[in-house]
């Protein structure tokens, strides 16, 4: 921007004449490898917060179309070239920080100014800014201190603001979070791309906020950073919010995205009565909790049900107690088991987070975990590792231990070891991510199988699931997914594991014994036998050479891993997202079906898959091993 311009403007929006900015690009920054879990319920709603904000002081608002596939860069710079625009807004988590840069260079090249904001910005502002691309920073809750810089520029008058000025860097000074939450405005969502053919304000899957912060702080989060304690909207606020999201013929799935929704349990049970009462009651809702929240949430267990809770995420994160405490988690680990069988026995599901990776822990603390998460009767669990965010405690204390093994902004997304341990080093790390994963798997779907070719079907199902978890790792070549792989496998097979069902009267009866092996190139295999006695089905699983079976069809890791990497994320995130869809709305299958099938992403898995099925069962393979 050329000085006397800047001038002019700077004149006219201090007399209140005018905004600063006129016409705004927003965008968040996309993750730089998009992990297989929390992408379909990303959608740019930081974003929307901060076009709300200004919506009635600019000319213009726009988010770049395609961000939801490979095409947001170039959309963005076709953006730049067809219509004016004088600031681009980027919010940015850390693991989408190289993007961020990357977009801020972007807009540079068109001479726009660049703001960027949220959780990684506020922690490290001057690192930021050394970025020459970057102009300044909003630091914490962003909407009051974005909407002043929109209107008055970068100036010492706009309080939470860092900004370049003479080769130094100003800091404004702290901005308090907004006392009063329900004079936040709505999300603008209509301004959001298109999404896998949805229409901005009607995304089938949405997220929600119905408070901001937490009342506790654990030591690895940032939340506290950012928001400092908890302030929750009123129900009346959040009811008006949910009644725009609702559509009585389509069911939605809702992420409430708080950190603990149920931290006032009255608030939460005058938000469920006046859904009910108002009928808004056609969503799935998934949230996450503290475990005693959840039991002192007893009472109203029923009513969140009714109003479509359908799961909830726990953050369990240990089962040391002491590793616990060192993390601040105000968890008792016996409210954990309560709280699990409580929202069980209202027919919600719930999910455990745990977290690997705690300086003090080993290995032998961390092979527990599976163990652990199956004895509190969890079906689905999340081993992330340990990855120290900047602005929390555990970044400083893993940073002055010397612990911390790679600053590569890439890889902080929760599934990339990027720490070492007092005794484990960071390959280790990720070798007990991938065992935790295994020896927690259930393998329900194999066990429900009545043929060799139905357990192929679902290990190669599992197996691609793990692939994909690993594949968000940047680091590992296909030769390291392999091998930590298949000795994950080795190992859990060393503890002789069995795991078992018991059939429903609509199960048939095995005939026999089916055995599949999974094997890697090297020659060495893992076989998985499945058995029926009377009722119950087990299925167990051993190293090869330690028996003579038969085997009924063969799995080739290294097959299964070369063709996961053969297939993009954004492909099949777009896959994933249908199938959601057809699973909260399965009245409409055979529309949905012939949708999906229309895809020709859903033929290119759909071929690979087959290829691998059909290779199972080469004729050489058939043979006793
Ligand atoms: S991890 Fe959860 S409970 Fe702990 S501070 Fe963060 S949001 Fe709060």
């Amino acid at each position: 921007m050329d000085e006397v311009r800047y001038q002019f403007r700077q004149t006219f929006s201090t007399l209140g004449i005018m905004a600063f900015f006129k016409n705004i690009c927003l965008i968040e920054a996309p993750q730089a490898v998009i992990s297989p879990f929390p992408r379909y319920i990303s959608d740019c709603i930081g974003i929307c917060y901060l076009a709300a904000a200004v919506e009635h002081d600019v000319e213009s608002l726009v988010i770049p179309e395609n961000y939801y596939n490979d095409g947001l860069y170039d959309s963005f710079r076709a953006l730049l070239k067809q219509q004016p625009v004088d600031l681009v807004a980027i919010s940015s988590m850390t693991g989408c920080f190289n993007n961020a840069v990357r977009l801020a260079e972007i807009a540079k090249e068109h001479g726009v100014f660049v703001v960027m904001g949220g959780f990684h910005p506020t922690a490290l502002p001057e690192e930021v800014l050394k970025h020459s691309s970057v102009d300044a920073v909003v630091i914490g809750e962003g909407e009051a201190t974005f909407r002043e810089l929109v209107l008055k520029g970068p100036s010492k008058e706009v309080a939470g603001l860092a900004y370049r000025e003479h080769g130094g860097i100003v800091h404004t000074g702290q901005r308090p979070v907004i006392g009063e939450i329900d004079s936040i405005a709505f999300p603008l969502r209509s301004l959001r791309p298109r999404r896998y053919g949805e229409k901005g304000g009607d995304y089938s899957i949405d997220t929600i906020y119905t408070s901001r912060g937490c009342p506790w702080s654990c030591s690895f989060c940032a939340n506290d950073t950012m928001h400092k304690g908890w302030r929750g909207r009123s129900p009346e606020n959040v009811v008006e919010e949910f009644a725009r999201l609702h559509d009585p013929k389509k069911k939605k799935l809702i992420k409430i995205w708080d950190a603990n929704f149920l931290t006032n349990i009255k608030r939460a049970e005058a938000i469920c009565d006046m859904m009910i009462e108002r009928g808004l009651t056609n969503f799935r809702i998934m949230t996450e909790t503290r475990a005693k929240d959840l039991i002192r949430a007893e009472r109203i267990l029923g009513k969140l049900r009714k109003i479509g809770l359908s799961k909830v995420g726990l953050g369990i994160e240990s089962p040391n107690a002491r590793t616990l405490e060192l993390m601040n988690k105000k968890n008792v680990l016996d409210d954990v088991s309560r709280a699990i069988t409580l929202v069980r026995e209202n027919g919600i599901g719930a999910e455990g987070y745990f977290i690997i990776g705690h300086y003090t822990e080993t290995v032998e603390d961390t092979l527990v975990y599976p163990e652990f998460a199956k004895g509190l009767g969890l079906r689905q669990a999340l081993f992330m590792s340990m990855t120290p965010y900047p602005g929390t405690k555990i970044f400083e204390e893993y940073k002055s231990e010397g612990n911390i093994t790679s600053f590569d902004w890439d890889l902080y997304n929760n599934f990339c070891p990027v720490v070492s341990t007092r005794s484990m080093d960071t390959p280790t790390l990720v070798q007990m991510m991938v065992y935790c994963n295994v020896a927690f798997c259930n393998y329900r779907s194999v066990l429900k199988r009545n043929s060799a070719g139905g357990v192929v079907i679902a290990m190669l199902k599992d197996l691609f699931q793990l692939c994909f978890l690993m594949r968000v790792n940047k680091t590992l070549t296909d030769r390291e997914i392999l091998d930590t792989m298949f000795d994950a496998f080795l190992r859990y097979a060393d503890t002789k594991p069995v795991v078992s069902y018991r059939c429903r009267s609509s199960d048939k009866k095995l005939k026999g014994p089916i055995v599949v092996s999974v094997q890697r190139s090297s020659g060495d295999a893992v076989d998985f036998m499945l058995e029926q006695r009377g009722e119950d089905r087990s299925l167990s699983i051993f190293r090869r050479s330690e028996t003579a079976n038969r085997v009924d069809a063969i799995v080739r890791l290294d097959e299964v891993v070369a063709a996961s990497g053969s297939l993009s994320m954004d492909s099949l995130m777009r896959l994933l997202y249908r199938n959601e869809l057809l699973r909260n709305n399965p009245g409409s299958m055979a529309v949905q079906l012939f949708s999906i099938s229309a895809d020709p992403v859903f033929w290119r898995v759909f071929r690979r898959l087959y290829t691998l099925y059909a290779g199972s069962f080469r004729k050489e393979h058939a043979e006793v091993a």
